[in-house]
């Protein structure tokens, strides 16, 4: 497809969970006749659908990888990249959404805006990523689009208005009326294609004139063109409407909200119509460096800037996936990782169709490709003829919990294969101890380790189980304390001798190092192997403990041996080193303090913070919002197991709940 930067679109579906995004993209697809047959997501024919692509999602129903999908749609061609909602994967969310030049806010009729819309909102925001909604499910019993446009008024604060009306609501539901052009459409054939425009049913007529008044006069507090042909009584058409409409939800001044039904095929063409008349182009989106905006031109011939935003497995083979920015990427040419100033040779470019890989040759600005795996992190940027330009790397939360693995006989295809997963993703963290073989990884919650357990058994074919999730602790130091160690070893071979003297203070970092020694005392030879010997023990924690943090290491004075010493030796000598001075600088254990929002019916306030405080919950806000009351606290992790049952419980049914990672605090 050469297509200009222009006519591209890289969207995003942002959802709670159950909103129906999977079945929309699945929708979205079929229209776009990528795929033949459309599975409901959860039929018994075993099928699923088809942009989940691992069976875990499949059974579990909800997507844990994002993959991007590129559709045809008119003169445009639109990439969705899929941004799975579950809160223990809003690392996977956050990425995606870095990529994306725009979003589509997918919302229930019936349920309007949820915690999790929220947190993706709230995501949203943060990468200032313009959006356009849909009202989903507008064929159930008590649909309101209405209401939930009210909701994402007030308790989203984003000023949104109708640009449709539904054509009949709930089971009644026909079709959508559109305001923009004045027109009803009805959606007929296989999965909704035959799209059939009339005009607004006579009965309906009144209703539609007064919601595009209402939406008109939204609008004109944003935008000034519509502002004066109001005051000048002129008449505003379907082009000049649909125009200020999309300047506005390009400056993420107002959200255009769109209604229908996924499941019954009903406004999904509309949607895509939407999204590339209202959405940006990825050619008026500036990409984001460490100190703010990066200047990049989204031209063909200029040095090409990427992003790689995922790593993901399909079939055999591991790809990265990138974003680019700027100039173009031709298989097969050379790259640079910005961060390590390594240079790769690109493999092969494609395009991943919903599990089908598209070969391509080359890949051009906006353009949202796939290229053989390239060993870099998730975050990184690549550029070509040696350009050096940064994008912010992505902000990575810590793992809170943790697991062992229990496997017979692990091998090295079970190392590997966990050594590629915590590549893809950086919340997984696997550590091996040394000693015992014993492996434990940690994650970002119960689901996100068992999602790799069963990845793992399935790839290399074994049966291992995980150990109860428990909370992952930290360990820091509270005072200073000075070490002075060798290490000598004399058995009969090659001896061993390193002598390390220094001292270790808290800090604010997770790690500092810093070679003070004069008169090369130690060579700066061993200088790499000291700082790993610390930086390991105290990332794999000490003396059976738990990783350490907020530790500065101060290297002042040392010793060699002519023969024995060793690269080894330093290393083993600063691990011992540390061991032998930790309970001396006063270690004290950390434990993750997360944010917790509860959201419950007014009725169940004092329940709902009784609960928290039960907890060990340190309540900071209590704000009531009509009908509900937003609960905010700081709770230890450790008393959060169980707590989704606990808080349905108490609020009969109608509270929920977001978590995410606040900080490391003493137990
Ligand atoms: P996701 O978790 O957001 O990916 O949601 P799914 O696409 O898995 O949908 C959740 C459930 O809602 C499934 O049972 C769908 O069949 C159902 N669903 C999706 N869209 C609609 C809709 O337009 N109307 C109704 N009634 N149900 C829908």
């Amino acid at each position: 497809m050469t297509m200009q930067v222009t006519q591209r679109r890289n969207i995003g579906i942002s959802a709670h969970i159950d909103a129906g995004k999977t079945t929309l993209a699945e929708r979205i697809l079929f229209l776009t006749d990528r795929i033949r047959t459309i599975h409901e997501v959860r039929g018994g024919d075993g099928v699923g659908a088809t942009m989940d692509t691992t069976d875990i999602e499949r059974d579990r129903g909800i997507s844990v990888q994002s993959a991007a999908v590129t559709v045809p749609w008119g003169s445009h061609a639109i990439t969705v990249i899929d941004t799975p909602g579950h809160v223990d994967f809003t690392v996977e969310v956050e990425r995606a959404l870095r990529v994306l030049d725009g979003a589509v806010l997918l919302l229930c009729a019936v349920g309007g805006v949820q915690a999790q819309t929220r947190t993706v909102d709230a995501q949203m925001r943060r990468y200032r990523v313009p959006r356009i909604a849909f009202v989903n499910k507008c064929d159930r019993p008590g649909a309101d689009p209405a209401a939930v446009v009210e909701q994402m008024r007030t308790v989203l604060g984003l000023d949104a208005g109708l640009v449709q009306l539904p054509w009949g609501i709930g089971p009644q539901l026909r079709g959508v009326i559109d305001l923009v052009a004045m027109q009803a459409l009805r959606f007929g054939g296989a999965g909704g294609r035959a799209v059939e425009i009339g005009p607004i049913p006579v009965a309906l007529q009144a209703q539609a004139r007064a919601a595009r008044e209402a939406l008109l006069e939204r609008l004109a507090s944003h935008d000034d063109a519509i502002l004066e042909a109001l005051i000048e009584e002129r008449p505003i058409d379907a082009a000049m409407l649909s125009a200020a409409l999309g300047r506005q939800a390009r400056a993420r001044t107002f959200v255009p909200v769109l209604v229908g039904s996924a499941m019954h095929d009903l406004g999904v063409q509309p949607l895509l119509d939407a999204v590339c008349a209202w959405l940006p182009a990825p050619s008026a989106v500036d990409a984001e460096g460490p100190d703010g905006t990066v200047e990049v031109r989204p031209v063909v011939d200029a040095p090409a800037v990427a992003l790689a935003f995922k790593h993901q497995r399909v079939g055999q083979t591991d790809w990265t996936w990138l974003r680019i920015y700027q100039g173009c990427l031709v298989a097969r040419d050379r790259v640079t990782q910005v961060r390590t100033g390594r240079t790769h040779r690109l493999g092969r470019l494609a395009r991943l169709d919903a599990g089908r890989v598209v070969p391509v040759e080359s890949a051009g600005p906006g353009e949202v490709v796939a290229v053989r795996s390239i060993d870099c992190a998730s975050g990184d940027t690549l550029t070509s003829d040696g350009l050096l330009v940064d994008l912010a790397p992505l902000t990575v939360p810590e793992p809170v919990v943790e697991a062992r693995l229990m496997v017979r006989g692990a091998d090295k295809q079970v190392s590997k294969t966990l050594a590629r997963f915590a590549r893809e993703d950086p919340t997984l963290r696997v550590f091996t101890d040394p000693e015992t073989g014993e492996v434990r990884l940690r994650g970002m919650g119960e689901l996100h380790l068992e999602v790799y357990l069963t990845r793992l058994n399935e790839e290399c074919r074994i049966e291992a189980t995980l150990s109860a999730p428990t909370v992952s602790l930290r360990q820091t130091i509270q005072r200073s304390a000075a070490f002075d160690y060798t290490r000598r070893k004399q058995t009969g071979g090659p001896g061993e001798y390193a002598r390390i003297v220094g001292r270790i203070e808290p800090c604010a970092a997770p790690f500092e190092f810093e070679w003070a020694v004069t008169g090369g005392a130690i060579p700066a030879e061993y200088r790499a192997s000291v700082e790993a010997g610390f930086a390991d023990t105290l990332a794999n924690g000490p003396n059976d403990g738990p990783p350490t943090i907020g530790v500065r290491v101060v290297i002042e004075d040392g010793r060699t041996h002519p023969n024995d010493s060793s690269e080894r030796a330093f290393y083993l000598g600063a691990r011992d080193a540390l061991r032998g001075v930790l309970m001396e600088a006063g270690p004290q254990i950390l434990e993750p303090v997360m944010t917790v929002v509860v959201e419950a019916g007014t009725e169940s306030q004092g329940a709902a913070i009784r609960s928290l405080m039960q907890r060990r919950g340190q309540v900071s806000g209590t704000e009531v919002d009509g009908m509900y009351v937003r609960v905010t606290a700081e709770v230890p992790l450790a008393e959060m197991f169980g707590y989704a049952g606990a808080l349905r419980s108490v609020t009969a049914g109608a509270g929920s709940f977001t978590m995410a990672f606040a900080r490391y605090a003493p137990q």
